[in-house]
């Protein structure tokens, strides 16, 4: 065990007390993608309490801050998410949202008090640090867009980074496990609309009529053969239909149905494949039957991918930093997530810190209304991001 890499566990079980009052408080007050305003307040009164140089309004509510060490060096991008979910919490605790209709339902008023505690930690730190610690606190991760927003309002430039580091408390894994791999870690993701048209009529004279449900049930059910039979069984993909609206009555056929969903890839060639096997499908079916079909993909999000170099060296710190973390090291997750667009073009690196408790009901997945995770986690992720941050600028 190295003496000096198990002290940032010291430091931030020491600020455990700061790390739970953060979360609790930021959990009581949740705020929805680009409403994350007194979150942001929190965050600035934090750091200017560290007497950090601070950016306000970056991409609506986020906020980022220099902490620059004694000594000259590159510059490392620390990221972490602000925004809260439209759930309605039920998860009966203590410190359960007082705003209704919105939950902190993915846990990321654990990822601000992380960054806040990390940048206690470097704060303390910065006569070691050779560079700066650029600190970026995000809003609208789930799905509105705010981190391809950071980029587009230039948070990769001025300083440019020389690697980004995020990470994600993991309710699908107990406490003590961490997890990362080199290269795709998180899936690229599209959404799709599909409207397929027919002629509506009498129920009762399906002849009469061009009939999109049966349209939509074939190619729906056709879909699925996509990732069972065309894709590699060695790559992974996902197509899911979630929304299917059409017709409101028993004796009428409607003139058409709307049908919504996700694709999620890996790599870029299953990405292509799986899209043009999609339109294939659809096309080819609701012809047959008369219909038409229209398909309009709304967003897209790369994959994150982890560079393999840097992952090497983050995954080698983690007996020393946590000694007694069960690292998994080909973990990947079909999720999405937008960090991807500060990750594209500057090697970096996300990693998993599992939160679950099983024991104390700590483990609904992920955008639950009962979702809530172990705050012990959040010692083990600021420990790992702090000198994870100190390492890469020491080199
Ligand atoms: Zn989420
Ligand atoms: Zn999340």
């Amino acid at each position: 065990m190295n003496s000096v890499d198990i002290q940032f566990y010291s430091e931030a079980r020491a600020l455990f007390p700061y790390l739970q009052s953060i979360r609790r408080d930021l959990h009581r007050h949740p705020e929805l993608a680009f409403q994350e305003v007194r979150t942001a307040g929190v965050v600035v009164r934090e750091l200017n309490q560290l007497g950090l140089e601070v950016t306000t309004g970056v991409a609506k509510t986020g906020v980022v801050a220099l902490l620059e060490g004694n000594q000259p060096g590159p510059t490392i991008l620390l990221r972490f998410d602000m925004d809260a979910l439209p759930i309605r919490e039920d998860t009966g605790a203590e410190y359960a949202s007082e705003e209704e209709g919105k939950m902190h339902a993915c846990g990321h008023d654990g990822h601000v008090a992380i960054g806040l505690t990390v940048a206690r930690i470097l704060a303390d730190r910065r006569e070691e640090l050779a560079g700066r610690v650029k600190l970026v606190f995000q809003p609208a991760e789930e799905g509105a867009g705010g981190g391809e927003a950071m980029v587009k309002e230039g948070v990769l430039m001025n300083p440019s980074p020389k690697n980004c580091l995020a990470l994600h408390l993991w309710n699908e894994r107990p406490l003590g496990w961490m997890g990362f791999s080199p290269g795709p870690v998180m899936a690229e993701a599209d959404f799709f609309a599909v409207k397929i048209e027919g002629k509506g009529g009498h129920g009762a004279l399906p002849q009469t009529t061009i009939d999109p449900i049966t349209a939509a049930a074939h190619w729906i059910t056709a879909l699925q053969t996509i990732v069972s039979r065309q894709v590699s069984p060695h790559q992974p993909a996902v197509v899911s239909v979630t929304q299917v609206k059409g017709g409101d009555s028993f004796n009428i056929i409607p003139p058409f149905v709307e049908i919504q969903g996700t694709i999620r890839t890996f790599e870029p060639e299953v990405r292509q494949l799986v899209m043009e096997r999609f339109q294939q499908l659809l096309h080819g079916i609701c012809g047959s039957m008369g219909c038409s079909a229209h398909v309009e993909f709304l967003l897209h999000t790369p994959a994150v991918r982890n560079d393999a170099e840097l992952t090497a060296q983050l995954q080698e710190m983690v007996p020393a930093v946590l000694p007694d973390s069960r690292l998994d090291k080909r973990f990947q997750t079909m999720v999405s997530e937008d960090m991807a667009f500060m990750m594209q073009d500057v090697p970096s690196c996300y990693f998993f810190v599992g939160s679950a408790n099983p024991e104390k009901g700590l483990n609904y997945s992920h955008h639950h209304p009962k979702f809530d995770f172990d705050e012990e986690a959040l010692i083990r992720g600021s420990a790992m991001m702090a000198a994870a941050a100190v390492k890469l600028l020491k080199e």
